[in-house]
């Protein structure tokens, strides 16, 4: 008995320390990516893909940075992922993005055919992971199924993004410049 105390046991169901491999470490890293989209006027949104454990590639959404509609975090950590790998199927990979995927880039998960997809916040408008349309599951013509954790962080995710449109808002407001949202889309889906 007098072993037991003061430490863990084995058993102990809430060990002090942190877990590096639990999902919302991994989306903690994937919000620090948006983080850096938002100090660069970006919607933010950041992903990281995780590969046996380990991280192989973090993006954060660049669309305005490289005027590219395709620059969504998620096609960005996709392949940087597929570089690292040398191999553009993301085997024994989890994507971590702190949005629902849109229908671009649950079009390209499919395609690079990672095992998990976690997101945060879900995107009630354009979401292709549930929210609107589920193109990651049950999907016989794309020959791919991803599992899909959803919440991870959640509500730290929404805050981000309904942070940024609220500040795009006033700054729409005043000079009327177009602010593209969503990462792609035109209507403010938060
Ligand atoms: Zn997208």
């Amino acid at each position: 008995m007098g072993l037991r105390s003061g430490y863990a046991s084995g058993v102990d169901p809430q060990p002090l320390i942190i877990d590096l491999q639990s999902d919302a470490y991994f989306m903690g890293l994937a919000l620090r990516e948006a983080r850096k989209a938002y100090a660069a006027t970006e919607v933010p949104v950041g992903a990281v893909v995780v590969h046996d454990g380990r991280v192989i590639a973090r993006a954060w959404n660049q669309v305005e940075t490289l005027q590219d509609a395709t620059a969504h975090a998620e096609m960005l950590a996709l392949t940087a992922a597929q570089q690292v790998l040398g191999n553009w199927r993301l085997e024994k990979c989890t994507l971590y993005v702190t949005k629902e995927p849109c229908p671009m880039c649950a079009g390209a998960i499919v395609h690079c055919r990672p095992e998990r997809v976690v997101y945060g916040c879900p995107d009630p408008k354009s979401g292709a992971a549930g929210s609107w349309i589920n193109l990651l599951d049950s999907n016989p013509p794309l020959n791919h199924r991803c599992e899909v954790s959803a919440g991870v962080l959640g509500e730290e995710c929404l805050a981000l993004l309904q942070g940024f449109f609220r500040e795009a808002r006033l700054t729409r407001s005043k000079s009327r410049a177009e602010v593209d949202v969503s990462q792609g889309g035109d209507v403010d889906p938060f």
